[in-house]
């Protein structure tokens, strides 16, 4: 068994990303409660409160697996869910939640709660002055965003000797991807996980570009993949686990090739591949 949950990856994050950024933005942030002081270390969970109380909230935006909630002043409310944190969005003061770590009360209405079974979910406040500089310093380029050509995936993997799953997942290079997504990019491009992330050729790359490209929109399309614990803000599944061709389908019939799924341990991840068609 896996024993690390699947982490909402960018379907995921971007579908709730979209719920919210239909509900919030114009409304006013009329009370924080922060239950959990984890979600907000190394800040007091009172400090980030007091500096929501009353603020008018933007628009809501994505980087990577980032949340991040525009406020009045250029500020943002910058969440990351990790593995098990999840976003509702309420009616009313309901809130009837199991691990609860912040309550955001709108007016009129409204509430945006944040859960997290783990805590390993962060909550960050970030000021006007961070710029796209310094997300770009920390994460790696947009997939879904034109920025990210054939040619700049072949740039980034250049001269890697790691694995080109190991590189698929490193934020820092292409912002986004985790276990699922890379898995079923990797088989929709016929590349065996374990390859040298330098070692594709021009002709596999493409592909690859293209596979992580059509595999995160499949993802955004269907609502994001409820495996574990994911839900959208309104609390409904998404659907992309039934489109799932090889991840978390050990045993069962390849379906492009009826070999059987295997399981292996690539960059300390369960990684699912099918050997008859992934070289
Ligand atoms: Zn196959």
């Amino acid at each position: 068994m896996e024993t690390i949950p699947p982490v909402p990856e960018l379907p995921e994050v971007e579908t709730i990303r979209r719920q919210l950024d239909e509900a919030l933005p114009g409304r006013t942030l009329e009370h924080a409660t922060i239950v959990d002081e984890r979600l907000t270390r190394p800040v007091p969970p009172a400090t980030v409160a007091s500096e929501l109380r009353g603020r008018r909230l933007g628009r809501v935006r994505r980087r990577g697996k980032f949340l991040r909630l525009g406020l009045d002043g250029g500020d943002e409310l910058v969440l990351h869910l990790r593995m098990t944190g999840r976003v509702h969005l309420e009616p009313g003061n309901s809130a009837e939640r199991t691990h609860v770590r912040a309550v955001l009360s709108i007016a009129a209405g409204d509430t945006v709660v944040i859960s997290d079974q783990r805590r390993f979910a962060t909550l960050r406040l970030a000021g006007p002055a961070e710029t796209d500089a310094e997300w770009n310093a920390r994460l790696g380029v947009e997939p879904l965003e034109p920025g990210f050509t054939a040619a700049r995936l072949q740039a980034l993997l250049d001269g890697r000797m790691t694995s080109i799953k190991a590189a698929l997942l490193d934020q820092r290079l292409v912002a986004g991807i985790g276990n699922i997504y890379a898995d079923e990019a990797l088989f929709a491009a016929g590349v065996d996980p374990r390859r040298p992330a330098g070692g594709l050729t021009d002709r596999e790359n493409r592909g690859l570009h293209r596979a992580i490209r059509d595999r995160l929109r499949a993802g955004i399309r269907t609502n994001g993949a409820s495996i574990d614990s994911f839900h959208d803000s309104l609390g409904n599944p998404g659907t992309m686990q039934h489109e799932l061709r090889v991840h978390l389908r050990e045993g069962q019939a390849c379906p492009r090739c009826r070999t059987p799924i295997t399981k292996l341990r690539v960059a300390q991840r369960g990684t699912y591949v099918c050997e008859g068609c992934q070289r």
